[in-house]
């Protein structure tokens, strides 16, 4: 038996044992994990223990919740794995919702929505929240409602010294700023408080169009996007679906973009603002209407089941047609680019606007966030697809800010790669950040 074992609420796996392989099983199949020790934390206590065991012999400490960041295998150190710490409380009266660090958005959606009151999510009620949260976060309400490490009210979080800290304004400040989007290596956090917002009414979700209207659809939105009201976040996927018996009949071997719409406001005003994108073409699937704030993963239609993915991310500086066409011209219904999706998000609004008291999140200068998805098949992981990217990286170059936002990274490796995810000063002041609570590096940096 484990040494740590005797003393934890929670459990601890050894490589070999069963249970460790599927304690480590996170959303991306391809990916599978060996390190040399997994605490299963139950408790704020376990926390602390696995964290002492680790500075005490020298072994790097990773945090998995879900699993959704997995890009790279963990190949040594001690993983903590949160899931057990699920918990979630909502204080209507206050408006504010209380999280373990284990837990996934749609438990967050689930409890709050009995009392008319919504947290700031991302597009999928599985990712973690906490993950989520520490690389700040755009969802389907970004514009009218901003990132969602803005809504970050407090966290516990154990240092790298196995100090129990409350990371508030008031208490921890500059952990607490850094915590609002600054990501890794700023300990393991056990829960969080969020502020919830009351949200009435809600419109939203998607209009499906076919391949022969891909171009003039990309290309309306393009143009519509220009002078969007703040209040509407609006998002297109460009789907070319592989004819593969997996597939649901209506989307196996076809070509397809979907515009997704939330509006937090009537159906009244929600369909007049809908009105010229309803218009842009004829729409073949129209899911777009009042919905429950149950329904919201509806609008984005993430895929739930763990799967073998690749990605790659950016965020952009305003797209116009030139753009559309270098896209058209890449990935339409017979171009051989091995990619499933392409994702491209509006931001601005709310995201642009900071906090009181500012906050870590990179990106808030961009004016859309662009996120490939890579064929699911694992031979084309290591070198195909990073070369089919870096192309199309270079295609639409002109239009690549130069800094991203952490949650659209992907395999970033380097110091000058991470550097990438922040403005300047906030990274040499999140580098101090680090410094200060973890001084020897105890809790490992990673991106995803
Ligand atoms: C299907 C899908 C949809 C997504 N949608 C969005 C979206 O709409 N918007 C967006 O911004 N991002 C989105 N993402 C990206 C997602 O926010 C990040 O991958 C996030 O890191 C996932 O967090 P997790 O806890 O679920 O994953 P995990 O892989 O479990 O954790 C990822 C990382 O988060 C950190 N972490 C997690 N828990 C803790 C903790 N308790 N203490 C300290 N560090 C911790 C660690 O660095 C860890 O490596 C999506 C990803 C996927 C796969």
């Amino acid at each position: 038996m484990h040494e740590l074992s005797g003393s934890l609420d929670g459990a601890v796996f050894e490589p070999g044992e069963a249970g460790f392989t599927e304690e480590l099983a996170g959303f991306n199949l391809a990916v599978s994990h060996s390190p040399d020790l997994v605490v299963a934390v139950a408790s704020t206590a376990d926390v602390v223990a696995a964290v002492l065991y680790a500075a005490r012999h020298g072994m790097a400490v990773r945090v998995q919740a879900t699993g959704h960041g997995s890009e790279e295998p963990i190949t040594d150190g001690l993983v903590i794995s949160t899931k057990r710490l699920n918990g979630v409380t909502v204080d209507a009266n206050a408006g504010v919702a209380t999280i373990g660090a284990g837990a996934r958005w749609g438990a967050v959606v689930a409890a709050a929505a009995p009392f008319g009151l919504a947290p700031i999510t991302g597009s999928s009620p599985d990712v973690g929240v906490v993950g989520y949260l520490m690389g700040g976060g755009l969802g389907p309400l970004a514009r009218s409602h901003g990132f969602s490490s803005d809504y970050l009210l407090g966290a516990t979080v154990v240092t790298a010294a196995g100090d129990v800290v409350e990371a508030t304004p008031d208490s921890e400040p500059e952990l607490f700023w850094a915590l609002r989007g600054g990501k890794g290596g700023l300990g393991v956090v056990v829960g969080v408080r969020v502020r919830l917002v009351a949200i009435p009414e809600l419109y939203a979700g998607s209009l499906t169009f076919a391949a022969a209207n891909v171009e003039a659809v990309l290309r309306g939105w393009i143009d519509w996007t220009a002078a969007a009201p703040d209040d509407v976040t609006t998002s297109v996927l460009v789907a070319k679906f592989p004819d593969l018996p997996f597939l649901p009949p209506h989307l196996r071997g076809r070509f397809l973009l979907t515009l997704r719409f939330a509006y937090a406001g009537s159906a009244r005003e929600g369909e007049r603002l809908a009105a010229p994108l309803r218009a842009l073409a004829p729409v073949e699937t129209d899911a777009l209407g009042t919905m429950a704030l149950t329904d919201v993963a509806q609008i984005h239609a993430d895929p739930t089941d763990p799967a073998p993915g690749w990605g790659w991310g950016a965020l952009l500086t305003p797209i116009d047609q030139d753009f559309a066409t270098v896209f058209g011209d890449l990935f339409n219904p017979t171009a051989s680019i091995p990619f499933l999706a392409i994702e491209i998000r509006h931001l601005g609004g709310r995201t642009k606007v900071d906090v009181d008291g500012g906050s870590a999140v990179g990106g808030r200068d961009a004016a859309f966030a662009i996120h490939v998805i890579g064929a699911p098949d694992p031979t084309l992981f290591a070198e195909v697809l990073p070369r089919a990217a870096a192309g199309f990286a270079d295609a639409i170059g002109a239009w690549i800010a130069p800094k991203t936002t952490i949650n659209y990274a992907h395999h970033f490796e380097t110091r000058d790669d991470f550097a990438r995810a922040w403005p300047d000063a906030t990274f040499a002041r999140l580098e101090k950040v680090r410094q200060t609570v973890d001084p020897h590096g105890v809790i490992a940096y990673g991106a995803g």
